[in-house]
């Protein structure tokens, strides 16, 4: 296994629609154990193909403390949605930047597993958010296109002011 570099906002591949999953081969496999590798070593939670220049529907999440409750979710589709939540969101994209969107309280999604095998998935709270959130990324969306302008440039800033920090650290 391999940990994979994040492309980090404002990097215009982040702006990539990704395309469908036709082949579950053993590429796929070596792939999605990469993105659980470099998701737990950047102390993530979720990851989407995109942010490691994979043009592919491909996520994987985990909200667990335990980090043992690995989700893949391949080609997955919205197919019902409910209620409202507000929640704090964080992206490995954008590195100690934390803001608050409001999404879709429950989610049920049909995906496939990395055999191409079809499945259902419902998520609630913040799985439901994490589900939606790496979803975006495949469609070339970011957290922060959901803030208002002002509150944008505030949080792009102080993004800005971070990785100067860190650069200089
Ligand atoms: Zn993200």
């Amino acid at each position: 296994m391999s940990v994979l570099s994040i492309l980090e906002f404002p990097d215009p591949r982040l702006r990539t629609r990704a395309a469908p999953v036709s082949v579950f081969d053993a590429n796929l496999k070596q792939f999605v154990a990469d993105m659980f590798e470099t998701m737990y070593a950047a102390n993530g939670v979720g990851l989407a193909a995109t942010q490691v220049n994979v043009h592919q529907r491909v996520l994987v999440i985990d909200m667990s403390e335990e980090r043992n409750q690995p989700l893949v979710l391949i080609n997955a589709e919205i197919v019902a949605k409910d209620g409202a939540q507000v929640y704090q969101e964080g992206c490995l994209s954008f590195p100690g930047l934390y803001a608050d969107v409001t999404r879709a309280l429950k989610v049920k999604v049909k995906a496939q597993d990395p055999d191409g095998k079809d499945f259902v998935y419902e998520a609630e709270g913040p799985l439901a958010v994490a589900v939606q959130h790496e979803m975006d990324h495949l469609e070339g969306k970011v957290f922060v296109d959901y803030l208002s302008p002002l509150k944008r440039s505030l949080l792009l800033k102080r993004l800005e002011k971070h990785r100067k920090q860190a650069a200089s650290a």
